[in-house]
């Protein structure tokens, strides 16, 4: 007979779209960094929902928030005020060191509302004659699925067969600043990157070219746009990975761990100067900036500010790091990147695939997943204590190093 697992799988390959590969594995339950199955087996989440779990399965915090505002109000849409919108925004912008905030659901709807607030700011404030606004973006990046942002993407899987694509966009070596240097142009209104990029395979630039992008954009009046959905909210040790490098882009790009792993809240923040453009229904979305989001939202902000995660981040990504170089050292890796508590690392081609790799850490209790083929990307929880971090990475080494 069928297990719970197999019968579920089954059922699901059966009435779902095949639109992702997900590992072998039906979770039930879940707390802090540790999920259960339907057949009762745990394992240490080392995936943490791409980073929108950051604070962890099923935070107390987060769960009173949401259950506190579950009883008052969770949906007005935008026609009317809500009490809770005014302190999110306010709150949020002030995290950011800007000024204004656009709240959204998804990161790819924040990442179109980045594109729509550029384009608009381009042709409104700095004078590009219409139709004409071009974005700059990075080889290897990912901002979403939708077909604008696809349109720009590198990876033939995530373009192929979608098109038309949405003209607007160059793409530049990622790290690359002559490059950049070469493509921005009178007609351009934004650079839109990524401060450490994620899907790619955990890919930090070379220091100084944020810094660089900074410098260039500020002098030839164009957006720096930082996509911080994936790196930002203390997943690299800081609350943005740009401040790594001491630079405050023009605009965030934020979602993921926003809403805490409980509710999708994305959202836009800049100056008033940029988000300033938008007139009344020129933009918007029934859900973005619900009462139950800017709730959950809230008490994500409130535990930022604490420091503490921020603080766990770097120290656990020291230790992290540290027994990764000891791994790549000894030959079981071919190499390692990341910031904070955050890798990528690539797999000899000797030991399996990357998927390979994920699925033998998850007969051992471990979930992590692959990305492109010999890629591992470990992102824990950030509430992760040492001990479940070592012994996952007992369990990496055992299949890393049998
Ligand atoms: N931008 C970055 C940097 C991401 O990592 C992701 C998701 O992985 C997105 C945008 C898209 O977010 P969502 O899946 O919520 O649309």
């Amino acid at each position: 007979p069928a297990s719970a697992t197999e019968r579920q799988i089954a059922s699901a390959e059966a009435h779902s779209a095949h639109n992702y590969h997900p590992l072998p594995v039906v979770i039930a339950e879940a707390d802090g960094a540790w999920v259960t199955d339907v057949e009762g087996r745990r394992y240490v989440d080392m995936l943490a929902g791409y980073s929108a779990l950051n604070f962890g399965h099923a935070h107390p915090r987060l769960i009173a928030a949401a259950k506190a505002q579950l009883d008052r109000v969770t949906l007005t849409s935008r026609a009317f005020h809500h009490d809770r919108f005014a302190q999110f925004c306010t709150e949020l912008a002030e995290l950011c060191g800007m000024e204004m905030v656009l709240p959204m659901n998804t990161g790819a709807e924040a990442v179109e509302t980045a594109v729509k607030t550029a384009r608009k700011w381009g042709y409104q404030v700095k004078g590009v004659p219409q139709g004409r606004a071009k974005i700059v973006v990075a080889d290897g990046n990912f901002h979403g699925r939708t077909t604008t942002i696809i349109s720009f993407s590198t990876d033939p899987e995530a373009r192929a067969d979608f098109g038309p694509y949405t003209p607007g966009f160059e793409v530049v070596p990622y790290g690359d600043l002559a490059a950049l240097d070469a493509a921005v142009d009178e007609d351009t209104v934004a650079v839109l990157l990524e401060p450490v990029q994620g899907e790619a395979g955990v890919l930090v630039p070379p220091p100084g070219y944020l810094p660089g992008v900074r410098r260039l954009t500020a002098e030839r009046g164009v957006l720096f746009i930082a996509d911080e959905i994936q790196s930002g909210l203390g997943r690299t040790g800081r609350t943005f990975a740009c401040e790594h490098e001491d630079v405050l882009p023009d605009m965030y790009v934020l979602g993921k761990a926003l809403g805490g792993g409980v509710v999708p809240v994305s959202a836009v923040v800049s100056s008033r100067d940029v988000l300033g453009v938008f007139r009344p229904g020129e933009h918007g979305s029934t859900f973005g900036g619900n009462p139950l989001a800017c709730a959950v939202g809230l008490e994500v902000l409130a535990m930022l500010r604490t420091g503490e995660y921020q603080r766990r981040a770097a120290d656990l990504g020291d230790h992290l790091h540290r027994e990764l170089g000891a791994l790549l050292a000894s030959g079981a890796l071919t190499a390692v990147r990341g910031r904070g508590l955050w890798a990528g690392l690539d797999i000899p081609a000797e030991r399996g695939t990357g998927r390979s790799v994920s699925e033998q850490l998850l007969r051992r209790g471990v979930l992590a997943k692959d990305t492109h083929t010999s890629t591992i990307r470990l992102a824990p929880p950030l509430v992760i204590s040492k001990d479940d971090l070592d012994w996952s990475l007992t369990r990496l080494r055992e299949v890393l190093s049998p």
